[in-house]
């Protein structure tokens, strides 16, 4: 079996505030839309029921109006965020839902039903659709599986993974590690090879390029905005008053400040998915914050620094590698554009690339659910996969990468879901700047060393998967333990 996943389903482009309570439910909505097609004109009636996690807090993820988007036949990577927030909040009951864009069915809230007490075997959170006849006889039922990142499963479906036909076949770090000294390969090469089997060199960069840009301007648009996030906590976004501070410290130009806007993009990521903007899984929406925030700190205060001096030392003590500087094996398009801003894309690519094959071994191995690992298997996996992309376009070598993704995990294990009010808000938000400061630590210490250690990833990886197993269900995404029950929600 290989774990490997690739990149474009990873980071996929979607909506938030969360990829297991909105962006797969709506993929399942999408899904099931779409099964109906030979019998549209016969379906009078249309009916959900959201299970386990999806019904204890689907209302605040935003679950039942995914649903009702995934219904129309809107797709997480295209739709308009504005279409999907309050779609089912708001409707009107009666009102007719056009199914697939093309049938009119009416519709109403009452028609999703709420079920937090039962746990379907096949993952804690399930959904059943059903479609009926204007006789009352059912048509056609499905019962679905969101089981992290957007990935979705429908029941009786095989559950090995989709991606085990890649060529460079790799089910644990130690496999992978093996891979590379047997060809020679960086870490980020067997990604861009796996890629390479299924797109063109042109497109793996291009969809790369695409999903850095979504990132980018997620932090962007999360660095500008203000007010108070969604829903009833009534919580307040600070990223632009960060930003705007910042920017007045550094108004003579000099970058004084990463660590401070490192912090800051990740908290404008995780504002703009809580409030239903436009996200990238990185790999889950909860923890989108942490590797687009990384990634943003190295774009903007490392990627430069070595160019035209081999190793160096940056202004902010940070190692930078040669293996920054022009071309590299793991460069899907052979150019000899050496500007700074395709070096950067270049790096960029390399990051994306070696998170991936990180992100894949958690994946696989263990969780990237908070329903079925706590938040150790979204922030924890979302900061191992930053921290090795770190690692590896500071020119660390790929037991280093292996070694920082391990510290970075190693930190987050026992770490519980408990999202207060339902909302991906507190502690989510916080917790994903904390996380990229800890990727950058981690990234820090792996590349002050050789690459040996004693805790192995792989370990790191069944440490997680057996705490997540043993994990008090109150802890994975229901809201019934931990803050979620002691914070009082005003
Ligand atoms: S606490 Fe962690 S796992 Fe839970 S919703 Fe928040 S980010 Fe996701």
């Amino acid at each position: 079996m290989s774990a490997y996943v690739s990149a474009f389903e990873l980071f996929s482009i979607g909506v938030g505030p969360s990829s297991s309570h909105t962006v797969g439910p709506l993929r399942a909505a999408r899904s099931f839309a779409a099964l109906l097609r030979p019998q549209h004109s016969a379906v009078a009636r249309l009916e959900c029921v959201l299970y386990g996690s999806l019904g204890a807090t689907g209302i605040g993820h935003g679950t039942p109006d995914a649903i009702v988007a995934g219904l129309q036949g809107h797709e997480p990577e295209t739709v308009d965020p504005a279409v999907v927030r309050g779609a089912w909040t708001d409707w009107r009951d009666g009102d007719a839902l056009l199914l697939d864009g093309a049938h009119p069915v009416p519709f109403s809230r009452g028609d999703i039903a709420f079920a937090p007490r039962t746990r379907l075997p096949g993952h804690p959170n399930a959904l059943t659709l059903r479609a009926l006849d204007a006789r009352g006889e059912l048509l056609a039922e499905e019962t679905y599986y969101s089981i992290g990142g957007g990935f979705i499963r429908r029941d009786g479906e095989d559950t090995a993974l989709a991606t085990a036909s890649f060529p460079h076949a790799f089910d644990t770090a130690e496999a992978l590690l093996a891979l590379c000294d047997e060809h020679g390969w960086t870490i980020a090469e067997v990604a861009r090879r796996n890629e390479e089997s299924r797109r063109s060199e042109a497109e793996v960069a291009a969809g790369l390029d695409a999903i850095w840009d979504a990132m980018a301007g997620c932090v962007e648009a999360g660095l500008h905005a203000d007010g108070v996030l969604p829903g009833m906590l009534k919580v307040k976004r600070r990223a632009g008053a960060i930003r705007a501070q910042l920017d007045e410290v550094e108004s003579d130009g000099k970058r004084e400040l990463p660590g401070e806007w490192l912090g800051a993009f990740a908290l404008a990521v995780n504002e703009e998915n809580a409030s239903g903007g436009r996200v990238v899984t990185a790999p889950t929406n909860g923890a989108a914050g942490i590797v687009p925030a990384v990634a943003m700190y190295w774009w903007r205060f490392l990627a430069d620094s070595g160019l035209g001096s081999g190793n160096a030392v940056t202004p902010y003590g940070e190692l930078v590698g040669s293996a920054l500087l022009g071309m590299h094996p793991a460069d899907p398009v052979a150019d000899d554009d050496l500007t700074v801003e395709a070096n950067r894309r270049r790096g960029i690519r390399r990051f994306l690339l070696t998170a991936t094959a990180l992100g894949s071994l958690f994946k696989a191995n263990a969780s990237i659910s908070g329903a079925e690992g706590g938040c150790q298997a979204e922030v924890g996996s979302a900061c191992a996969m930053a921290a090795g992309g770190l690692t590896a376009v500071m020119g660390g070598t790929n037991r280093q990468i292996e070694n920082a993704a391990e510290i970075a995990m190693e930190h987050h294990l026992g770490l519980t879901c408990d999202p207060v009010g339902g909302l991906v808000q507190i502690p989510c938000i916080e917790r994903n700047a904390i996380a990229a400061s800890t990727a950058v630590t981690a990234a820090r210490l792996a590349l002050r060393g050789d690459g040996s250690h004693y805790v192995s990833l792989d370990a790191v990886v069944e440490t997680m998967r057996q705490t997540g197993i043993d994990m008090s269900h109150k802890y994975k995404e229901t809201s019934e333990g931990g803050l979620a029950v002691n914070v009082i929600e005003c």
